[in-house]
């Protein structure tokens, strides 16, 4: 049999010379940075990162989104920064608040519940309005609409190696539509009717329990009991988990990285379910996160051949990172493959999250790893 890495592959194991990707014809694509006004300094660190590992190259545009206007020197600083294009946008009030149907009153009730009750984030009413924007009407800003593929970029975030070759070519070679670096397990108490909601738009719609879907079910705890424990378990279990093999195993990629299609985003099958999800009201009456919705959703309308794991990628964001699995600091016992770990401070130079490229850089001296 095939081995796994087949299927998906990382698009290069080497570093390569990037003035040869770079001279190659480019996709539509561009940086996308939601941000506040007060994350100046942590957005231009991430800009400046990335630049040095990637952009400098390749010189994609960046489009920056605030649900606010834009301070004069967040501006002039990160303008300062890209060394492509930089594009400053306000999203529009209708994409950053309640829908028509949402009473404000009742979700800041349901909101103070959550926060006493611990939902992580489940207190804050901007956090709510993020999570339904980049679930759903993010995909259809204007600022967007010319390009075909986004990498979703947040203050603070780190790339840990050179990326030198160009991910949006390789996602439309392979005929990929999303990719991630960093899969999780989400926190359950934050979408507790979520699966429900979009396992119900799967069956209203007829599609097929794919091996994709399949593949997000619990199928340990639930799938795999003899069918008359799993007839007990339904009967004594919450309704959204009574019919059996529909218990979500809560894994998702973790949103705050993102390489995916647009087109795929925007498109009519994963609107309608985003309509469709607006209007149960799990954004605001429970904590539904872009990353589940997103994660589920290409689980449920894609075949797994159209995702990508960047496992070749560094990649830190607060309290997690990924150590490439590929490069040659990631081989060591234990650190073949897909390197997720808990961030801390002494693993930060330990040699398994050390990524050859950047000492590559440093011997050649000349921003290029070549080998
Ligand atoms: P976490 O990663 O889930 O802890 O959430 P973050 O606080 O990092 O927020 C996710 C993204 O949304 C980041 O890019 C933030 O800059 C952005 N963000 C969150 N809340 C707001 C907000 O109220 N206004 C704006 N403009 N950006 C926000
Ligand atoms: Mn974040």
């Amino acid at each position: 049999p095939r081995p796994p890495q087949d299927l998906d592959g990382p698009f290069a194991r080497q570093c390569q010379d990037p003035r040869i990707a770079a001279a190659q014809p480019r996709e539509k694509a561009a940086f996308v940075m939601l941000a506040r006004n007060s994350e100046m300094d942590e957005a231009r660190q991430t800009i400046q990162n990335i630049e040095a590992q990637f952009n400098q190259w390749f010189h994609y545009p960046v489009v920056f989104l605030n649900n606010e206007e834009w301070d004069a020197e967040f501006v002039r600083e990160l303008n300062a920064s890209v060394s492509g294009k930089a594009i400053f946008e306000v999203i529009p009030k209708e994409d950053w608040s309640y829908p028509s149907w949402i009473d404000p009153a009742k979700a800041r009730q349901s909101m103070a519940q959550q926060d006493k009750s611990g939902v992580w984030n489940g207190g804050k009413e901007s956090y709510h309005h993020m999570c339904r924007f980049y679930s759903g009407t993010f995909y259809t800003q204007p600022a967007l609409a010319p390009f075909r593929w986004y990498w979703r970029l947040e203050p603070g975030v780190r790339y840990t190696c050179a990326i030198t070759y160009d991910p949006f070519v390789e996602m439309a070679r392979h005929g990929k539509s999303y990719g991630f670096t960093i899969a999780l397990w989400e926190e359950p108490n934050t979408c507790p009717t979520l699966f429900r909601a979009i396992d119900d738009f799967r069956t209203q719609h007829r599609l097929p329990a794919s091996a994709t879907w399949n593949a997000m079910l619990d199928t340990d705890s639930w799938s795999r009991q003899p069918w008359p424990v799993r007839k007990l378990l339904g009967l004594l279990a919450r309704p959204h988990h009574a019919r059996s093999g529909d218990r979500w195993n809560l894994c998702h990629y973790w949103s705050n990285f993102e390489i995916a299609d647009l087109d795929f985003f925007r498109g009519k099958a994963y609107q309608s379910l985003f309509r469709h999800l607006d209007r149960q009201g799990g954004f605001y009456h429970e904590r539904w996160g872009d990353a589940p919705v997103h994660s589920l959703a290409v689980h449920l309308l894609l075949p797994a051949g159209k995702l990508h794991h960047f496992s070749d990628f560094g990649y830190h964001h607060e309290p997690f990172f990924q150590c490439p699995g590929n490069a040659p600091g990631g081989q060591l016992p234990g650190n073949e493959a897909l390197g997720n770990g808990e961030w801390s401070a002494e693993s930060e130079g330990a040699i398994g999250c050390r990524c050859q490229c950047p000492d590559q850089r440093r011997r050649n001296n000349r921003g290029i790893c070549l080998d």
